[in-house]
């Protein structure tokens, strides 16, 4: 007998959605193909204060290694906006001891985790699926949730569709060297971060944790440009690499016996490419439908659209919002930000960026992105920056 979900990574999402329905009294078993959970870990481990309570975790010492409380962010020619609130705004989080913690949450709720196993294809019979193997093993279930990551290779197989663009590549590696422990930094610029941008995340009074993602170039070869610009010749850590997903939800995450959750979903934040928060919410909804649907015995892709629809409903407008402005940022040049930054300054609105931050949400970012486009002082910076065209494009796609 095949448990009632068969759960496919123990990344955070599949974790928090195994926690869900094993809670519900369900038989859950997950499978992560490493030896240990959450290792070999590639994310930065920035995570909002409140998106950490959101998913039901409480910050502890285990995994938090730091706080910060805002940003300084700067443009391709150096010019740099502070913004900082007086409250902690995130946690920089060991991520490996994160995941740890949410698989202790979910053994405790009654979910059997097996390390070392690597599903390498999902079973189906008449269109539906129903389980997984891979050598020597093979696993039925009444419903598989795909928590694979990024990689969406068994997603495929379900004919689920994946993203439309190739996912940037992102690195992150650890500098040792002193700086403000209180504030993270963003760097803009081509020559950095071609299509997205460099971040430096302070972990303690002496390690710093550098990462960049790019659309294009070689990722490492752009770090070690960074570092090196940034913290001269102090000395890093290899580099660890994995896919940053910006491009939003795929278009369907359920089909008949299996659903798709964090990564695999496509639950990202397009603005900034993090997942924990947003993709581990969507995930325990998609574990409170697994439960709706075990109870009802009907696991067909009609009663499982019921989770598309429920992210659909609590989250669409964050991820549209925040894809549009990502599209917007596509298209900015060097030029035109180091321009919009110039105006930004001169204007003196760190004020009214900082309110705006002080009210806005870092995972639920509808908001602020509505109240910054009704906010005619910036307005009048970003058009000076961005162009009048973008900007009334922008305002258009959030219905301004
Ligand atoms: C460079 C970088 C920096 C990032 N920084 C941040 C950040 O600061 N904040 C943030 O919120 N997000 C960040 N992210 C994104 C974040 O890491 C992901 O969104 C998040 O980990 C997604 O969680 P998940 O559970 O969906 O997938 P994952 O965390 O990728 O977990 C998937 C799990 O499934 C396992 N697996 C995969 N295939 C199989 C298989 N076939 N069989 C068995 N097991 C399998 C994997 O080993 C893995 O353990 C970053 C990503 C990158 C690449």
């Amino acid at each position: 007998m095949g448990s009632d979900a068969l759960v496919i990574g123990a990344g955070p999402s599949g974790l928090l959605a195994a926690k869900e329905i094993a809670s519900k009294g369900f038989s859950v078993k997950i499978l992560e193909e490493h030896a240990r959970v959450g290792v070999p870990s590639h994310c930065a481990g920035l995570i909002s204060v409140e998106g950490l309570k959101r998913i039901g975790v409480e910050a502890t010492g285990e995994f938090v290694q730091n706080e910060v409380y805002g940003g300084r962010i700067y443009s391709p020619d150096g010019q740099c906006i502070e913004i900082r609130d007086r409250r902690p705004r995130a946690h920089v989080v060991d991520r490996a001891a994160l995941d740890q913690r949410l698989a202790d949450k979910a053994l405790d709720a009654g979910a059997e985790l097996v390390l070392g196993r690597r599903a390498e294809r999902l079973t189906l019979a008449d269109g539906s699926v129903i389980g997984a193997s891979g050598a020597g093993w093979s696993e039925e279930a009444r419903i598989v949730v795909d928590a694979e990551g990024p990689s969406r290779r068994l997603a495929a197989e379900a004919g689920l569709a994946g993203s439309r663009r190739k996912p940037l590549l992102g690195v992150n590696a650890e500098v040792a060297c002193e700086i403000d422990t209180t504030m993270v930094e963003v760097w803009f610029g081509a020559e950095t971060a071609p299509g997205f941008y460099a971040w430096v995340i302070p972990t303690s009074e002496r390690l710093v944790r550098v990462g960049l993602a790019a659309r294009e170039g070689d990722p490492t070869a752009l770090l070690d440009g960074f570092i090196g610009r940034r913290f001269g010749s102090a000395s890093h850590s290899p580099p660890r690499a994995g896919q940053v997903l910006v491009d939003g939800p795929v278009e369907r995450t359920s089909s008949s016996g299996i659903l798709l959750v964090g990564d695999a979903a496509g639950h990202v934040k397009p603005t900034t490419g993090g997942g924990v928060v947003l993709g581990g919410l969507c995930a325990i909804e998609a574990g409170k439908v697994t439960t709706h649907a075990l109870e009802a015995g009907d696991t067909s892709a009609s009663f499982l659209a019921g989770y598309d629809e429920a992210w659909r409903r609590l989250y669409g407008p964050e991820f549209r919002s925040m894809q549009t402005l990502r599209g917007l940022a596509d298209r900015v040049s060097d030029e035109r930000m180091n321009r919009f930054f110039d105006a930004f300054t001169k204007a003196g609105l760190g004020e009214v960026a900082a309110g705006l931050v002080a009210g806005g949400d870092m995972d639920m970012q509808d908001g602020v992105i509505r109240r910054a486009l009704s906010e005619p002082r910036l307005m009048k910076a970003a058009i000076s920056g961005l162009g009048r065209l973008a900007l009334a494009e922008l305002r258009g796609l959030v219905n301004l």
